[in-house]
C-alpha cells in the first residue's frame, strides 16, 4: 500500500514558485512524488480521509470562537483542471465547513467597483475551508493580456493584491496559492476531449481556442504575478497538471500542510462531561 513516505520531499516544499520560470515548465513532471498513477491515487484515497478529519477539526474550532481560516486559490490556464481539483479534493471534506466561489466576466456591478470588491465578499468564514475558482489574479491575467484596463492600472495592482493579502494573513487566514500549468498540446488534447463527448460539451466554449493565440502573453502574465506576489506570507506553488491524479495529490498534500500548521485540536467540552452522562442515563 502507498505510503506518505512515496513523497521525497513534502509538496509544500517542492512545488514552491521561488525562481520558477514558466517558460521552462515540464507540466507533465510529478516533483516530488516517486510513485505512479496506481500508488498516487491509492495514496490520494488515504490523504483524502486525513484531510477531511483536519477539516473537521478546523470547522469545529470555528464553532467556539476562533476564527481562522483556509483560502486555496487556484489560478489556471483552460482545462488545467480547476473543476477537477473542487470535485475531487474539495468533494472529500464535508460542504458544509466549505466556501466555494468561482470568478468569471465581472457582471455590470462588479465593474462599478474596485477589483478587489467582489473578492472581499466571498472570503471564508472562520472555520472554513474557502476555495477560489479563479481569483482577484485575474485582475492582472486576462485583464492585462487582452488590454482591458490601461497598464498603469494594472501595474499597480500587484502591490496592492500584496496588501490585501497580508491583511488577510494577519486577521487569520492561512493563503494557499496554486497556479496550475498544462502544456499546449495536453490543452488541446483537453478541448478535442470536450468536442468529442456529449457529457463535455457543456465545458466547451469557443473562446477557449481563441485564447490559445495568446498563450505567450499569458505565460509572461504569470511570470509576473510569480515574480511580483509570491510572498512569504502568502506564497505560490506551481502546479504541473499534465498528469491530473498528480495535481490532485498534491493539492490534497498542500491543504493537509496548511492545516497542519494550524496546529488544530479538538475544542474542549464547554460543560461538564460527567454531570452530563449523568443526567443522560437517568433520563
Ligand atoms: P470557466 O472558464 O472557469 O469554466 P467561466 O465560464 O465562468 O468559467 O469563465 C470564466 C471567464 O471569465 C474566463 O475567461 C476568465 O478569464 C474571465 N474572467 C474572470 N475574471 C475576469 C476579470 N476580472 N475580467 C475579465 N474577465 C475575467
Amino acid at each position: 500500500m502507498a505510503k506518505a513516505t512515496s513523497w521525497s520531499k513534502p509538496a509544500s516544499k517542492v512545488l514552491r514558485a521561488d525562481g520558477v520560470q514558466v517558460s521552462d515548465l515540464n507540466t507533465s513532471a510529478t516533483p516530488g512524488f516517486k510513485g505512479d498513477k496506481r500508488a498516487g491515487e491509492a495514496l490520494l484515497a488515504e490523504r483524502s480521509v486525513v484531510l477531511s478529519d483536519l477539516q473537521e477539526k478546523l470547522f469545529a474550532n470555528g464553532r467556539t470562537g476562533d476564527n481562522r481560516s483556509v483560502l486555496l486559490v487556484l489560478q489556471g490556464m483552460d482545462t488545467a483542471g480547476k473543476g477537477g481539483i473542487v470535485r475531487h479534493v474539495i468533494g472529500s471534506v464535508d460542504p458544509q465547513g466549505v466556501d466555494h466561489a468561482s470568478f468569471g466576466v465581472p457582471t455590470a456591478e462588479e465593474k462599478k467597483h474596485h477589483f478587489l470588491w467582489r473578492i472581499r465578499r466571498q472570503l471564508p468564514r472562520p472555520g472554513h475551508i474557502g476555495v477560489f475558482d479563479r481569483s482577484h489574479y485575474e485582475d492582472v491575467l486576462v485583464v492585462r493580456v487582452h488590454e482591458l484596463v490601461a497598464p498603469e492600472v494594472w501595474g499597480k495592482r500587484y502591490d496592492e493584491i500584496n496588501k490585501f493579502e497580508r491583511k488577510l494573513v494577519d486577521d487569520g487566514t492561512t493563503i494557499v496559492k496554486v497556479a496550475m500549468f498544462v502544456s499546449l498540446d495536453e490543452q488541446k488534447k483537453r478541448l478535442m476531449q470536450r468536442l468529442e463527448r456529449p457529457d463535455k460539451f457543456w465545458k466547451f466554449n469557443p473562446a477557449d481556442i481563441d485564447e490559445r493565440a495568446y498563450w505567450p502573453a499569458y505565460q509572461e502574465a504569470y511570470q509576473a504575478v510569480l515574480d511580483r506576489t509570491n510572498t512569504e506570507y502568502a506564497p505560490w506553488h506551481v502546479l504541473p497538471c499534465d498528469s491530473k491524479w498528480y495535481a490532485r495529490l498534491a493539492v490534497t498534500e498542500l491543504l493537509i500542510d496548511a492545516l497542519h500548521g494550524l496546529k488544530l485540536d479538538w475544542p474542549p467540552a464547554d460543560f461538564d462531561v460527567e454531570e452530563q452522562k449523568k443526567r443522560l442515563t437517568k433520563g
